[in-house]
């Protein structure tokens, strides 16, 4: 993950991840550098309270260079704007980088060399929530965490993060039955986030007790 400039320590968070972005989009770390049009490192705001993570680009992402900017990334814009969110209020990335030949599942050598890229982006992020989108994002964030049919929607804390899982868009639009579900995963998401980003005030401190008159009368 070497790119030649100053060095890294003098370097903000946002320009780090700059640094990072242009270490993926020549990276070499594995056979998917010899069949993709672009990497796809990720995009959005640095410094994010929301990061989303979801599995591989798939064809129009490896056309564009940006994640979810095919059917999964619209119906992604609608869930987000179904809870309050836009796409720039988050940042975007995948586990993988690059495009799996067809689109098909990423193989293990594959996330394993992809893994540093991923590791990173949560540091120099620091997203306090992360939206887990699928499977594959699941078992590379949260290993052991449970099948996504049992764990979406629910929020796991591992290292300072929280994490929900939640179906994962192209999953909904191949199985239309996968849809209500990944609804009501996004409003439980809102819940989630309302909770932990803007946690209600603290109660009013209690009342003093009436004045006792007897302890009045000494005064
Ligand atoms: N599916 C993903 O997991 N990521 C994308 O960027 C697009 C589709």
């Amino acid at each position: 993950m070497s790119v030649s400039g100053p060095a890294l320590e003098t370097l903000s968070n946002p320009e780090r991840l700059e640094r990072l972005h242009r270490a993926v989009l020549v990276c070499t770390r594995c056979g998917l550098s010899g069949t993709r049009t672009n990497a796809v490192p990720g995009t959005g705001p640095c410094p994010a309270e929301i990061m989303i993570v979801g599995e591989a680009p798939g064809f129009n992402e490896d056309a564009q260079g940006k994640p979810f900017v095919g059917q999964a990334g619209k119906l992604l814009d609608t869930l987000l704007a179904g809870i309050g969110l836009r796409r720039e209020d988050v940042y975007i990335t995948n586990v993988l980088k690059c495009r799996p030949p067809q689109n098909r599942d990423p193989m293990p050598n594959e996330v394993e060399s992809c893994a540093p890229y991923l590791t990173w982006q949560l540091k120099l992020v620091e997203p306090k929530v992360v939206i887990v989108l699928g499977r594959h994002a699941l078992e590379r964030l949260l290993p052991g965490h449970g099948p996504i049919s049992r764990v979406h929607g629910q929020l796991v804390e591992r290292g300072g993060i929280n994490y929900v899982a939640v179906y994962h868009p192209a999953a909904a639009l191949h199985n239309g039955s996968l849809v209500d579900d990944l609804q009501a995963d996004f409003l439980k998401v809102r819940r989630h986030l309302d909770a932990i980003l803007d946690p209600p005030p603290p109660p009013p401190p209690e009342p003093e007790p009436p004045a006792d008159p007897e302890q009045l009368s000494l005064i």
